[in-house]
């Protein structure tokens, strides 16, 4: 297989690339990369973990006109913790090419959307329902979309986003191409899929198993009252680095969460009647490593990518067929192995049985922890437990940021501040040109502006003492977060 060197992919996507520590394009990527650039509409279908996530971003970064001002790709998916991660990952890719990705998601600010809409956006993340309201709005300009993705394509199309991702659909330029990505499509959706699609070229990667092959997967048979002592039986002996334990409703997610609690497990719970702001902390909390265990609903289940996940418990059987794929899924990405239960109950076994038919085989049924193996395995447990796992904080993350520094102005809008003042003072500055200057944000009383390839320290020394528009500012340093 191809490195990414060998593809003509610019110079700043590839060395965003390299400092990602990605060499070479996943099955499912070489595949979107060969069809992509012919213009062409695409369905892709591609396993849990298989990177279809760089398969869009890096090819639309590659096309991105740098100097448009308004959005030239719109990223559609379901929940608001996608969202963020989508938006990440443009970041990343697009760090050298100083690509602008704006997430619009709902129970966030309309009007500080509102304001990064009116900076140079190129890409627009956007859960549906919210991206509908700027649209509504206008506050929102869709004649320059030129891409439209859906990601998790067949929850998008299902009851609940369908009416919205349609109306989103009709506002957008006809001359556009459409790239429709997921693990699933049950036949239902494909057929409704082709509304959004002209003339689209079908590319599916391993067809002959949906879910991912690097998952071991056992079933565990249970009487409903026994289920809260086999979970933590299992979780004992089983003693996983990181798990995501799902339930089908919002209150067993918290009941259980108060159940791990009381328990002595470090854990922390995700659904969706949480404050906004506490669901992204715990899920940032969760990538980063601060606690092993996770309790949540469905709404974890899509596209959410925690690399150190090694197991998934279904604590209930879930009602759809597909989310059982999705939600094992959240382990064994990029290349790892995984492992997953379900607990299921006699009520259960009508809906497992339509899983094992959906994906083609059955499911290994395997006998309950005993009460003798769980406690020996305690121990060990609560050793790992309080063992602060080695710093989760992606590597990839580190090195992204290498080199750059974020510097503080303290004037905006407000004093007339606009992005080339800034740029023509940089490029005065003795060994700074163009390429040394990142993302450059001008807000209201402040404007932020990163310097690259590690000119930072110079440039805010040169600041002290250099005019910016005219007169004297105060520049800081941004720490990261
Ligand atoms: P999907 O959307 O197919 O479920 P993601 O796009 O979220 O999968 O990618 C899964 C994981 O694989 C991510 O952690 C990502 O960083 C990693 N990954 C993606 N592409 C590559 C690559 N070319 N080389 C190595 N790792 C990759
Ligand atoms: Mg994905």
């Amino acid at each position: 297989m191809q490195t990414f060197n060998e593809y003509s992919f610019s110079k700043p996507l590839k060395e965003a690339l390299q400092r990602l520590h990605y060499k070479k394009p996943t099955a499912v990527q070489a595949a979107v990369f060969n069809a992509f650039f012919s213009g062409q509409d695409l369905s892709v279908q591609a396993q849990t973990g298989s990177g279809k996530t760089l398969a869009y971003t890096l090819p639309i970064c590659e096309k991105i006109e740098w100097e448009g001002h308004e959005p030239q790709a719109i990223i559609l998916v379901p929940t608001r913790e996608l969202a963020l991660q989508i938006q990440e990952a443009f970041f990343k890719v697009g760090r050298f090419k100083r690509i602008k990705a704006v997430g619009l998601y709902g129970k966030a600010p309309f009007q500080i959307q509102q304001k990064e809409l009116k900076q140079k956006t190129h890409v627009v993340i956007a859960t549906p329902g919210r991206l509908l309201e700027h649209i509504e709005k206008g506050t929102i300009l869709l004649e320059q979309v030129r891409f439209l993705v859906i990601d998790e394509a067949d929850e998008m199309l299902k009851m609940g986003f369908l009416e919205s991702v349609k109306a989103i659909k009709e506002r957008l330029p006809k001359e556009r191409q459409t790239l429709l990505f997921s693990a699933t499509f049950p036949k239902a959706i494909e057929n409704l899929a082709y509304n959004f699609l002209v003339n689209p070229q079908n590319l599916t990667i391993t067809p002959e198993k949906v879910v991912n092959h690097q998952i071991e997967v056992k079933g565990y048979a249970v009487d409903p009252e026994e289920k809260r002592e086999i979970l933590l039986r299992l979780t004992k002996v089983m003693n996983p680095d990181c798990c995501m334990i799902f339930c089908n409703r919002k209150a067993e997610v918290e009941a259980l969460y108060q159940v791990l609690k009381n328990a002595g497990y470090r854990c922390n719970r995700l659904h969706g009647d949480l404050e906004q702001r506490d669901r992204f902390n715990i899920m940032k909390d969760f990538k980063k490593g601060c606690y092993r265990y996770l309790v949540c609903t469905d709404v974890a289940a899509r596209g959410i990518d925690v690399k150190q996940v090694t197991y998934v418990v279904s604590y209930d059987v879930p009602e759809d067929k597909e989310q059982y794929v999705h939600r094992v899924g959240r382990t064994g990405r990029g290349g790892k192995l995984g492992q997953a239960a379900m607990l299921i109950t006699p009520d259960e076994e009508v809906a497992v049985r339509a899983i094992e038919e959906y994906i083609g085989e059955k499911l290994e049924l395997a006998a309950l922890p005993t009460k003798e193996a769980a406690a020996e395995g305690e121990q060990a447990f609560f050793e790992k437990m309080n063992q602060s796992m080695e710093s989760m904080e992606d590597p990839q993350d580190e090195a992204i940021h290498e080199g750059i520094l974020k510097l503080h102005i303290n004037a905006g809008k407000k004093t007339k501040m606009r992005p080339v003042d800034v740029v023509g003072t940089l490029c005065n500055l003795p060994g700074m040109n163009a390429e040394d200057i990142g993302i450059i944000q001008v807000q209201d009383i402040s404007t932020y502006v990163e310097i690259l390839n590690g000119k930072g320290e110079k440039v805010y020394k040169l600041l002290q003492s250099t005019p910016i528009k005219g007169r004297m500012r105060k520049v800081s340093k941004v720490e990261r977060r």
